[in-house]
């Protein structure tokens, strides 16, 4: 077999049909004592239903970035689109998930799951309705009238997701959503999650520090070199399957595009203990 994985110059879509489009983004804190520059000149285009990763080391911007994507705090330079029109805030079109679940523990988890949507103002029958059917894909349908603290961490992160979705938002962020989890969940919870957004037709983010995850997940893997955050690199993400379909994250960590990858993205991410 040749080899799939290589580095490979990505067309961008062009301005316009782009779903996210991040142009010369900079961002700044400011505190009393000290100016941090978190990210600098950040352009990004993201095609509607792609699914994207960023990693990059620690501090290198990751979570700064799906911020000012969610429009929690204004780039500090540059531009950010959604379907064209610059972010002036949080909106409705875009969920937000991350590391930990924040599920409220006196809620039941049908009730957890309409949150978003009691907040939003949104029908609440609608919301119920959809919440059901998004918690019976995800393997929750038995769980509606339970509480948080009877489910397990995978489980209480899939709540997470629907919880997101119900609100019915077209771009999905994901910030490390599966770090807290041990690693055989968090395996078989990727599966599950990809299989939702795809057919949902999200166009996602996902911000993680794990490379296989990042392969396994998406489409297109940035990443970012160590603060100021800039893009160092970006790699297309293709495996040759026999039906030509994109595999599931499982199925993609078994094949041998996959250690390609892999070991590309690591020397990339320049990856050293610190001592
Ligand atoms: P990552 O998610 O990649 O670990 P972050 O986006 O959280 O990185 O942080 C990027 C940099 O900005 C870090 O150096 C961090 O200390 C700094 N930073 C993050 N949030 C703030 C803040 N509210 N005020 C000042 N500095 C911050
Ligand atoms: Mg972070």
């Amino acid at each position: 077999m040749t080899s799939g994985a290589r580095l490979s110059a990505v067309p961008t879509p062009a301005t316009g049909t782009a779903k996210i489009a991040l142009q010369g983004v900079g961002l700044r804190y400011f505190t009393r004592e000290a100016e941090t520059e978190a990210l600098s000149n950040i352009s990004l285009d993201l095609a509607p239903g792609e699914f994207v990763s960023i990693i990059g080391q620690s501090g290198c911007g990751k979570s700064t970035l799906l911020s000012l994507i969610a429009g929690i705090m204004p780039a500090t330079d540059g531009a950010i689109l959604i379907d064209g029109k610059p972010i002036t805030g949080p909106s409705p079109r875009v969920g937000y998930m991350l590391q930990q679940d924040y599920l409220y523990e006196w809620r039941s988890i049908l009730d957890n799951c309409i949150l978003g949507a009691e907040i939003q103002g949104l029908d609440l029958d609608r919301a119920r309705a959809r919440a059901v059917q998004l918690l019976q894909k995800c393997a929750l349908g038995d769980f509606l009238h339970h509480y948080p603290r009877q489910l397990s961490g995978g489980m209480r992160q899939r709540v997470a997701l629907v919880r997101t979705l119900v609100t019915e938002p077209d771009v999905v962020l994901l910030d490390e959503p599966f770090s807290a989890l041990d690693s055989q969940t968090r395996l078989a919870i990727a599966d599950e999650v990809v299989d939702v957004l795809r057919a949902e037709g999200k166009t996602v983010i996902l911000v993680t520090h794990d490379i296989g995850e990042a392969i396994a997940m998406t489409d297109r893997v940035i990443v970012l070199s160590r603060r100021p955050g800039r893009v160092r690199s970006e790699h297309k993400i293709a495996f040759s399957t026999q039906d030509g379909k994109r595999p599931a994250p499982f199925v993609a960590r078994g094949l041998p595009e996959f250690n390609e990858y892999f070991n590309l993205l690591w020397k990339e991410l320049d990856v050293h203990v610190e001592g």
